[in-house]
């Protein structure tokens, strides 16, 4: 293959830098991370051979535009290894892994490169630099110390293999959760075994089904996370029960996709890593560069919010205890694969709200048009247009352009929203593209679900929590859309991790907004919108429930901060349930009918995401969250004033300024937690 043959040694001719997948073949992809790895090696041995004295320019500004063929085949190929992993992207994917690791610390341990870093950060005072160029200094002048580059030629050596192998490690974790995932899935002989599911669920299993040759079965896929939509749904109690205990298997049985081993070595050789780096653990290490600076800091939070949702849940489980006595045949305690089912049950009771029953109001088109852009047209004035004639890495994945109100280009907006086997769990945002003036590119941002593809010809009537989802990670796209940063280095969402969730979780006030929720919410075969009385008692439920919502999401961060705040000689365990036992029992939330949100065996976010020891960082940002939730309320909520101030003073800076002194300059004072504490119920 010849240079001129490969499509992505070529800046894209499509409108934003979109790559041109359609041109693009999987073996394209590793030559050109081997040209784009030897032209950003080059780039900065021009940097480090510089005769004269580092400056700002020769320096930093060298820095952030050296790597732009890399960024560029990085891009497009995380995408796609992320939401379409094909066995021939897995390949790849395994074999970069350690490349990509080799790579990062190449530059990032160099040692003549981090002598001209920290020379201009010494003389970073008398340089007249603008706020943005001030803080881009520190910025890579504390992520190159953190990473190690002031170690000694030894340690940079032993901490490069370390790198190495923990990256094929977490890569082998996420297989191993991919392909266990994809095992696991339930069959079901009969459509009675999941009664409680609506037709068109029952279509959209019976279609997974015979996508894998089983004509006239029922297959449920698994989400990431331990519980099930279909929980709450189906009567069968058996058929409950083993859709949870598929989910909870996942990585813990022994066969060749155990992610036990797996996560253990991650943990052991983390450990050691934070060692060589001057850290007591790993945990130690990650929230040190980030806004909450300890793991004590962590801890604090997250024992302050333990007990009294550990006792909300508890309250909880009585009264679904209450209704299984009541109403079954043959009580039984509940379990939980009962929760979710009985809850439904409680809150029909108590609020008269069936959940399931909310779908028809929820089609996904209407939604996303009619809610999620709307509400941001509201807010920005910014406007949406597919363009059916550009196309993305799947044919499942939709593009739209986003334009301001004078009609300027944003960017693009690309939605892939439903499941297939070869994406990962979970839903996320990442970037193709990221907006840089240096390098004159606009925002190319991607949202990724996991909705279940309806029956042929059947509307995707999405749940409420799906919903949600969908309006979490538009905030995120958001943030990448709105970056308005000279330097890469600050693009949207490259912010600390425990600040990243914070734009994401307040776009979802606007779900229930009267106005908003009023323009989409409408029955897909009537146009009827819900009775006003359902919306007020869906408002009254905002707090239900969560003493179990609460204490799963605290039992996984508090299982991710135990990993992690493991030293080099508490790390050599062997025994994984039993470790998380005994970190559930010491905070208080070790309840086998609340099972923490994810088991350590297929925790992505933390063995092979980029959330270890981070996992806290949603409930951190939340304080964040719900204290800017609140002055909307103050404000007058959806006007485009108040959007263009959280445009221009959060979401457009993204990282070029402290996180905080951002909020501060939104908010007017710092956050408060109180707002937190009321929306959780966990202030009484
Ligand atoms: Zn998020």
């Amino acid at each position: 293959m010849t240079d001129a043959t490969n499509p992505l040694l070529q800046p894209s001719t499509l409108p934003y830098g979109l790559p041109d997948y359609r041109a693009i073949k999987p073996e394209h992809y590793l030559p050109a991370f081997q040209a784009g790895f030897e032209e950003h090696l080059r780039e900065i041995a021009r940097i480090t051979m510089v005769r004269s004295m580092p400056t700002f320019e020769n320096t930093f500004e060298a820095l952030e535009r050296s790597g732009e063929l890399l960024d560029r085949v990085a891009h497009a190929f995380y995408t796609v290894s992320s939401a379409d992993a094909t066995p021939e992207i897995q390949a790849i994917d395994e074999q970069l892994a350690p490349l990509m690791a080799a790579h990062q610390d190449a530059i990032t341990l160099d040692g003549p490169l981090y002598w001209r870093v920290r020379q201009v950060y010494e003389q970073r005072d008398a340089l007249a630099l603008d706020p943005e160029q001030r803080y881009l200094v520190e910025r890579h002048h504390r992520e190159m110390t953190h990473a190690g580059a002031a170690l000694d030629d030894a340690a940079k050596e032993q901490l490069t293999a370390l790198n190495q192998k923990l990256s094929t490690l977490t890569n082998t974790f996420e297989r191993n959760l991919l392909n266990d995932t994809n095992d696991l899935a339930v069959v079901f002989d009969s459509a009675s075994e999941l009664d409680g599911l609506s037709q068109g669920e029952l279509s959209a299993a019976a279609r997974s089904a015979a996508d894998r040759g089983l004509d006239g079965k029922f297959l449920i896929t698994l989400p990431l996370f331990t519980g099930h939509p279909a929980l709450a749904q189906t009567r069968v109690r058996e058929s409950r029960r083993r859709i949870m205990a598929a989910s909870l298997a996942r990585g813990s049985r022994d066969n060749t996709h155990d992610n036990r081993p797996v996560l253990l070595e991650i943990v052991r050789l983390r450990a050691e890593r934070a060692s060589l780096l001057g850290y007591d653990s790993h945990a130690a290490s990650v929230t040190a560069d980030e806004t909450a600076g300890t793991p004590d800091a962590v801890e604090q939070m997250l024992r302050r919010l333990a007990a009294p949702a550990a006792r909300n849940a508890l309250a909880e489980r009585a009264a679904l205890q209450a209704i299984v006595d009541e109403t079954e045949p043959t009580p039984f305690p509940v379990e939980a694969h009962d929760w979710a089912f009985y809850t439904e049950r409680v809150r029909t009771a108590r609020y008269d709200i069936d959940s399931s029953a909310l779908r028809p109001w929820f089609e996904a088109e209407r939604v996303l048009q009619d809610g999620v852009f709307f509400a941001a047209t509201r807010l920005y004035g910014v406007t949406f247009s597919e363009r059916e004639d550009l196309v993305a890495y799947h044919p499942g994945a939709r593009v739209f352009e986003v334009r301001d109100p004078d009609g300027s280009p944003v960017g693009l907006y690309v939605l892939d929203l439903y499941t297939r086997d070869s994406k990962r769990g979970g839903a996320w945002m990442n970037a193709i593209v990221s907006q840089s003036r240096l390098r004159g590119t606009a925002p190319v941002v991607v949202n990724n679900l996991n909705v279940p593809l309806p029956g042929e010809g059947e509307p995707t009537l999405l749940t409420l929590d799906e919903v949600t989802t969908l309006f979490h990670e538009f905030g995120h796209a958001l943030h990448g859309l709105f970056a308005t940063v000279t330097y890469p280095h600050f693009a949207g969402t490259n912010v600390f991790r425990d600040f990243v969730e914070f734009p994401s979780q307040v776009n979802e006030m606007w779900i229930l907004w009267p106005e908003v929720l009023d323009n989409y919410a409408r029955h897909h075969e009537t146009g009827a919108p819900l009775d006003p009385a359902v919306i007020e008692r869906l408002r009254a439920t905002e707090t239900f429930d969560q003493g179990h919502a609460t204490s799963e999401y605290l039992a996984a961060a508090w299982l991710d901060q135990a990993w992690h705040r493991l030293s080099v000689e508490g790390a050599g365990l062997d025994d994984v349930t039993g470790f998380e036992a005994a970190a559930l029992t010491d905070i208080g939330l070790h309840d086998p009918a609340v099972p923490t949100r994810y088991s350590s065996t297929y925790f992505a976010h933390v063995f092979s995401g980029g959330y270890s020891a981070a996992y806290y960082s949603y409930i951190w940002s939340e304080v964040l969250d719900a204290d800017t939730v609140d002055w909307f309320h103050e404000n007058g909520g959806l006007t485009r004033e108040n959007g263009d101030r959280f445009r221009e003073r959060l979401l457009g800076v993204g990282g070029s300024k402290d996180p905080l002194e951002a909020y501060r300059d939104f908010r007017g004072r710092d956050a408060e937690i109180e707002p937190l504490l009321k929306r959780r119920g966990l202030d009484s």
